[in-house]
């Protein structure tokens, strides 16, 4: 997830504070559907779908549902400062870092790269919404990021696959990202009441946290420099650490 905006440079709320407020939430468990057979999973960046829903990925694959992995963009913009990683070698691994934490997840998708420009989608936003059209046309179901979520890209794809969703009657399931950060416990900001619970097993909490590690530039400093800095630092990493996930639909 590349970074962006106000919201998400500002420091964010502690992981404690999050964990002493979700066990009393009363939303109700997300189930999939026996009946859907193909999902389709909209990221921004190499790393959202992961970081989101990577559980309920694991769940899905685990039932036998096939996952169309929609990556909008290949990651080139999260160290636009780097004085170690040209845009085009960050793109480079961060594809390849999706592969292992997609492996490591249990989940072999059919992957289609968008090849949209990272940090420009929201400029992008009528050809982002054919393109997911096309996408979700032959799914059951869609994950996509939250269209709230703060970060621009995420926005973007949130409210492109709303449409192309709506368009070919297929539901959405939006997950957070960026808002475990910026947010707080019952944030007025937050759709809360459209929040379904996605409680993870110690397997599937254990495959998500060895397929977040996969996202080495992401979750480690690439240099000493300041652009090189991790966008994932422990304290951001701490909210997908948890032992469930939340869709909004
Ligand atoms: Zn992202």
């Amino acid at each position: 997830m590349s970074t962006g905006g106000d919201r998400i440079a500002a420091p964010g709320t502690e992981e404690a504070d999050w964990a002493a407020w979700l066990p009393g939430t009363d939303w109700p468990v997300w189930t999939p559907d026996p009946a859907w057979s193909r999902v389709a999973v909209c990221a921004a960046h190499p790393d959202d779908e992961v970081l989101g829903a990577g559980g309920a990925l694991a769940r899905l694959a685990a039932a036998g549902v096939q996952l169309d992995l929609v990556a909008v963009t290949d990651g080139e913009g999260s160290h636009p400062g780097s004085t170690v990683l040209t845009p085009a070698e960050l793109a480079y691994a961060r594809v390849a870092e999706t592969e292992h934490a997609l492996a490591a997840l249990g989940v072999s998708a059919r992957v289609v790269r968008l090849g949209l420009p990272d940090s420009g989608l929201a400029a992008r936003e009528a050809e982002l919404t054919r393109r997911l059209a096309d996408a979700v046309a032959r799914c059951d179901a869609v994950l996509a990021p939250w269209s709230g979520d703060a970060h621009p890209d995420h926005e973007a794809v949130g409210r492109a696959a709303l449409t192309a969703g709506r368009t070919a009657g297929v539901p959405v399931w939006q997950y957070p990202v960026w808002a475990w950060h910026w947010a707080t416990p019952g944030d007025p900001r937050v759709p809360w009441h459209t929040a379904h619970r996605v409680p993870l097993s110690p397997r599937e909490q254990a495959a998500k946290r060895a397929a977040v590690a996969c996202f080495l530039t992401q979750v480690r400093a690439l240099g000493p420099g300041a652009g090189d800095r991790a966008v994932l630092p422990p304290d951001v990493l701490a909210h997908f650490d948890r032992d469930s996930e939340v869709l909004f639909r």
